[in-house]
C-alpha cells in the first residue's frame, strides 16, 4: 500500500480497491491538473494482469452472497453510498475539478449530486420491479431477472464520476459484483468513491476499483473469463478492441461511444435561445459526447443567428476551473489539445474556412479558442468525425428535408438537438433525426428511467432505467403447467 496523497487538504489513495482492501502495484502513472499542467496531482498505482486477476477473483468470490440478497437489501447499500456522496459533495467536486478540469461550480451544484441520484434511482427501480407474469398455452409464464456475475465497467476521462456512478449503479442493483476501471487521465474521483464504498460497508469484493492503462490493465480485464458483463463508455476504436474480447468469451457487451450530433435551427425557432445553446456547446471545451457540434441553420436566418452566436461565444471565459467567472474549462491533456489542433490544421489545409478561433488561447496552455468552421462540403473531416474539443461546424439548409438530410449524414447517431417554434415540426423532425436521444428546444435534460444509447457507430445497447437492469441480468422464462 502506498501513502495517501494530500490534494488541497483532501486525502486520496493512489491505490486500487480490491476485495475491500487498498492494493498497490509496483509501477505508477501520473495524473496532472488540466488547467495548471505543471501541477502533478498523483502517481497512481498502475495495474497489470496480476491486478486484473486479483479483482476478478474478488468479484467472483463476492458474487454468490451479493446475488442472494433481495433487491431491497442491495438497495439499502446503494442508498447508503448515495448518502455519503451527498455528504462529500465538496470533496468530490474539488478532486474532479482538479483532475479532469470540469468547472467546480457545475460539479458542486449538479454533477456530483447526479452521481448520488444514479445510485438511488437504481436501488428503487430494482426494488420496485414487478416480474411479468401471464398465462399462455396452458402454462403460467414468469420472466425472472437473475444476477449475471461480475460486471466490468470501463469509463472514459471526460465525466469520470458521473459516468462511473451511472454505469455501476444498475450492475450492483441487478445483483452483479463490479470491477470499475476509470480512465488514466482522470482517475482520482474513483479513488475517493472507493473510500465511500468502504465507509458504506459494502461486503468485500462487491465493488472493486482498479487503476491503470487501457492497453495493459483493460485488456487483461476484458479477456478474463470470470467477467460476465462488459459495459463500456469511450471511443469507437477501443470499442472495436473490447468487442472482440467480449466475443471471444461470449459476454454481453454495451458500448456508449462518440457522437457528431446536429444542432438544427429552424427559422421559426426562438433564435436567441438557439444561439445561446449553440455557443454553449463550447462548455467543457466540447469534451461532451452528446454535444451538438454540427450547427445547421435555416438559410433565411443565417446572419441573425450568427450575430447572436458570436456575441454569446465572445462571452465565454477560459480560465481556472475553480473560478466562478470561468465558463470554459481546459482540455484534459496537451496530447488531446494537439489532437484537436490537428483537426483544425487539416481542415484549413483542405480548404475549410476557420471563421473564429483555431488556435491555443495561450502558448503552452490546454485551452483552444472556441472555433467555428464553415466546411468546404459535407464530406470534410471536421463534419464527419468526432473532434471532442471546442470545434463546431456551421452549415445552412433551405428546407426541412435538406436540414434533416444534413443532420443524418454521418455514421454517428448519439443525439440531436432541434430548435423550432412549431409543435408539429417538433414531433415530425424529432422522429426523423437519427439519434438515441433527440432534444427539442432544450439539451441534456435527462430522465434516468429513459433509454440512453447510440445508433450507428455511436454504440451498441441501451443504458438507463430497466434497459440497464435487463442488460445486467440473465433473463429467465419460468413456465409452470397450469
Ligand atoms: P478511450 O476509448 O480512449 O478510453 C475509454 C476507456 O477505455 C479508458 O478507461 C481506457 O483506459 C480504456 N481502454 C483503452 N483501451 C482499452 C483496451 N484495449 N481494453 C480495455 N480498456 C481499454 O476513450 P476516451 O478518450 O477516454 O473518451 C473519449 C471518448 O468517449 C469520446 O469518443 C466520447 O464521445 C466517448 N464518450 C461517450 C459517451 C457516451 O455516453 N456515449 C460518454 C462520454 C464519452
Amino acid at each position: 500500500m502506498r501513502d495517501r496523497i494530500d490534494i488541497d487538504g483532501i486525502s486520496v489513495s493512489p491505490d486500487h480497491f480490491i476485495g475491500g482492501q487498498r492494493v498497490t502495484s509496483a509501477e505508477t502513472f501520473e495524473t496532472r491538473c488540466p488547467f495548471d499542467w505543471d501541477r502533478k496531482l498523483a502517481d497512481m498505482a498502475r495495474g497489470n494482469a496480476e491486478t486484473a486477476a486479483l479483482a476478478a477473483e474478488a468479484a467472483s468470490a463476492a458474487f454468490p452472497a451479493w446475488a442472494a440478497l433481495t433487491a431491497a437489501e442491495r438497495g439499502a447499500y446503494l442508498h447508503r453510498l448515495a448518502d455519503l456522496i451527498e455528504a462529500n459533495v465538496e470533496k468530490l467536486a474539488m478532486v474532479e475539478c482538479l483532475d479532469m478540469g470540469m468547472l467546480l461550480e457545475s460539479l458542486r451544484l449538479r454533477v456530483i449530486l447526479r452521481g448520488a441520484a444514479n445510485f438511488r434511482n437504481y436501488a428503487d427501480l430494482a426494488t420496485n420491479h414487478e416480474e411479468r407474469v401471464w398465462s399462455s398455452r396452458g402454462t403460467l409464464n414468469r420472466v425472472i431477472r437473475m444476477p449475471a456475475g461480475p460486471a466490468l465497467i470501463i469509463t472514459p476521462w471526460n465525466a469520470p464520476f458521473m459516468l462511473s456512478t451511472w454505469k455501476c449503479a444498475p450492475a450492483l442493483a441487478a445483483g452483479n459484483t463490479v470491477i470499475l476501471k476509470p480512465a488514466d487521465w482522470s482517475p482520482l474521483s474513483a479513488s475517493v468513491l472507493a473510500d465511500l464504498i468502504a465507509e458504506a460497508g459494502f461486503p468485500a469484493g462487491v465493488f472493486n476499483i482498479v487503476q491503470g492503462l487501457g492497453a495493459e490493465l483493460g485488456n487483461a480485464l476484458t479477456s478474463d473469463p470470470r467477467i460476465k458483463r462488459i459495459s463500456f463508455t469511450g471511443s469507437v476504436p477501443t470499442a472495436r478492441i473490447i468487442g472482440k474480447a467480449a466475443a471471444e468469451n461470449i459476454v454481453p457487451f454495451t458500448a456508449e461511444l462518440g457522437g457528431k450530433s446536429p444542432l438544427l435551427v429552424f427559422a421559426d425557432a426562438d433564435l436567441d435561445a438557439a444561439a445561446k445553446k449553440a455557443a454553449g456547446q463550447f462548455d467543457d471545451s466540447g469534451q461532451v459526447c452528446m454535444a451538438g457540434t454540427r450547427i445547421i441553420v435555416e438559410e433565411s436566418i443565417k446572419d441573425a443567428f450568427l450575430e447572436k452566436f458570436h456575441a454569446y461565444t465572445d462571452a465565454q471565459v477560459m480560465g481556472d476551473s475553480r473560478d466562478a467567472a470561468t465558463t470554459m474549462s481546459a482540455l484534459i491533456h496537451p496530447i488531446h489539445a494537439d489532437r484537436v489542433l490537428g483537426f483544425i490544421d487539416r481542415a484549413r489545409a483542405a480548404g475549410d474556412t476557420i471563421v473564429r478561433g483555431g488556435k491555443r488561447f495561450r502558448e503552452g496552455a490546454n485551452w483552444i479558442e472556441p472555433t467555428l468552421i464553415v466546411p468546404k462540403d459535407n464530406q470534410s473531416e471536421v463534419v464527419q468525425n468526432e473532434v471532442f474539443g471546442p470545434v463546431l461546424t456551421f452549415q445552412t439548409f433551405r428546407d426541412e428535408a435538406e436540414g434533416v438530410a444534413l443532420a443524418n449524414s454521418t455514421a454517428y447517431g448519439l443525439s440531436g438537438i432541434v430548435y423550432t417554434g412549431s409543435e408539429e415540426r417538433a414531433q415530425r423532425v424529432g422522429r426523423l433525426v437519427r439519434g438515441g436521444t433527440v432534444w427539442v428546444n432544450t439539451f441534456l435534460v435527462r430522465d434516468l428511467t429513459a433509454p440512453f444509447g447510440g445508433i450507428g457507430i455511436s454504440g451498441i445497447g441501451r443504458e438507463g432505467g430497466d434497459y440497464a437492469l435487463d442488460f445486467h441480468s440473465d433473463l429467465k422464462t419460468l413456465q409452470i403447467l397450469e
